[in-house]
């Protein structure tokens, strides 16, 4: 969010009325346009009603280094999603995929402001929503709230790239940093991994209206990114992720100056779940995109060591403190 936002807080307050309306009376702020009417306390697809579930909100040390830095990104991890992706690899955070307890605490849009000020006065680069999709309308208006109370730093909106095109169209000039996941391409893969059959569609018309906004990825003098696209895609086991038509997707975003991080670190999350999500990555199954990827020559790119997917695995201690261990 730019500095000139400041003094346009009025116009940041009309947005989130504008992204509130999308949820009433009927939900249709994501593109599973469920219906759910959230006002009277039933909840959607997504797993929220009216309510702001944080999971938590931290100095987060684990992402790419240009959002990371040496200070830490700003993270807040909504719970709920909209995708409900059947393998989640932050189930702990975002929605239950076993009997695991899952964290969440419901906030004010206050308590959201102020929380992203303190993530701020603790030295974070940036401010980053995690899957913010479905509660865009309180983060919003939590972030009008900030600004006028002093909230300077970026703001990176992390999600899965399950994206309604009229809600991206209200953010334009508040975000700074798109950083969505393009996850597969194909309806096959986006049924029997999500149960969403329009996420191909819809996530690539996400990808435009993002590179509209901000455009190629922009470091500063610190290698700290302060504008621009970084797309996500972690490969899954068995073609799973349709890696090949994702590169072919990103590779003009690429070549005119989006970031790309490719992963490797898909981990089974639970037991039971379908062949072949229960077993990791083989380097057999990524190094070749990995080469592919290396030959488009991007400016801005982040791969992963393979080994990496057998110690990633998020988790949290008492205090809500994130470890990749
Ligand atoms: S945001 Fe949630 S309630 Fe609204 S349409 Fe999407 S899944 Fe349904």
């Amino acid at each position: 969010m730019s500095a000139s936002y400041l003094s346009i807080r009025d116009e940041i307050s009309s947005r989130a009325d504008a992204l509130q309306r999308l949820t009433f009376p009927r939900c249709r702020l994501c593109p599973r346009r469920c219906g759910a009417n959230r006002a009277s306390g039933h909840r959607g697809d997504c797993m929220v009603a009216d309510e702001l579930p944080v999971s938590v909100g931290l100095l987060h040390f684990g992402e790419e280094p240009p959002i990371s830095g040496s200070r830490g990104s700003g993270t807040i991890f909504f719970y709920g999603c909209p995708l409900g992706c059947v393998f989640c690899q932050n189930h702990q955070i975002s929605r239950p995929v076993s009997t695991a307890p899952v964290l969440r605490h419901s906030m004010s849009v206050e308590e959201l402001a102020d929380l992203m000020l303190e993530l701020q006065d603790k030295g974070a680069h940036n401010i980053s929503w995690v899957t913010p999709t479905h509660v865009l309308h309180h983060a919003v208006r939590a972030l009008g709230i900030a600004a006028e109370k002093g909230l300077e730093i970026a703001i990176v909106y992390n999600s899965g790239g399950y994206e309604e095109l009229g809600a991206l169209k209200l953010l334009d000039g508040l975000v700074d940093i798109y950083m969505p996941d393009v996850k597969w391409l194909t309806r096959e893969n986006s049924m029997f991994c999500s149960g969403v059959p329009n996420y191909p569609f819809t996530v690539k018309r996400a990808l435009e209206e993002m590179w509209r906004q901000v455009g190629p990825f922009v470091m500063n003098a610190n290698g700290i990114g302060v504008r621009g696209l970084l797309v996500r895609h972690l490969v899954l086991p068995g073609g799973l992720s349709d890696t090949g038509m994702v590169l072919d997707l990103l590779e003009p975003y690429i070549r005119k100056g989006a970031a790309v991080s490719l992963m490797s670190q898909y981990y089974p999350p639970r037991e039971g779940l379908a062949a072949p999500l229960n077993r990791h990555l083989t380097a057999e199954e990524y190094e070749p995109y990995l080469e592919r990827l290396l030959d488009m020559d991007p400016e801005v790119a982040f791969i992963q060591e393979l080994e990496s997917q057998y110690s990633y695995r998020p988790d949290f201690d008492s205090d809500g403190v994130f470890h990749d261990v």
